[in-house]
């Protein structure tokens, strides 16, 4: 294990599952639920920077999708998920809520001109946090009949 870790440096994946990096010094890396892909090489770098930096394995279970995924799962018609941009995650081991708070602060997500968009318990998603490469503010999803529909995401996030 050691040999692999020490090999290939282009090699940032955890193939062991050890992240945290103090266990075997590689970092920490987005990890895709089974048949889950995201197709934009920058969406794909930012998700591996924003694990890394926050020292947690970020699990992508919600990616790229086709149109008609898409309307299955109650996207908008033009979601990011459709042009590969899109993911939906979560920091193994830990809470949704928590999960917004590292990905809010995280300066490698800002680096890579990544949005979040939280959708919250009650509104049109399940809730979950959603990244994409659209422009704009940080913003959550009400709760449905809440007008306006989308906020700005800000602390404290006295969300239900
Ligand atoms: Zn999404």
């Amino acid at each position: 294990m050691y040999g692999y870790a020490a090999g290939d440096p282009a090699n940032s994946s955890d193939p062991f599952g050890l992240c945290p990096i103090d266990k075997d010094g590689i970092p920490c890396a987005a990890e895709y639920a089974p048949g889950v892909t995201v197709s934009s090489p920058e969406m794909h770098a930012a998700l591996d920077a924003i694990a890394a930096e926050a020292d947690k394995p970020l699990l992508v279970y919600g990616g790229d999708r086709s149109e008609e995924h898409n309307k299955e799962v109650g996207g908008a018609p033009a979601s990011s998920h459709l042009k590969g941009e899109a993911a939906d995650v979560i920091f193994e081991g830990t809470s949704k809520k928590e999960t917004l708070g590292i990905l809010y602060d995280s300066h490698a997500r800002k680096d890579f001109g990544v949005r979040l968009l939280y959708h919250q318990k009650g509104s049109s998603l399940p809730e979950h946090s959603h990244l994409d490469l659209q422009s704009g503010p940080d913003i959550t999803e009400q709760q449905k009949g809440s007008s306006p529909r989308y906020v700005p995401l800000k602390r404290p996030f006295n969300y239900p």
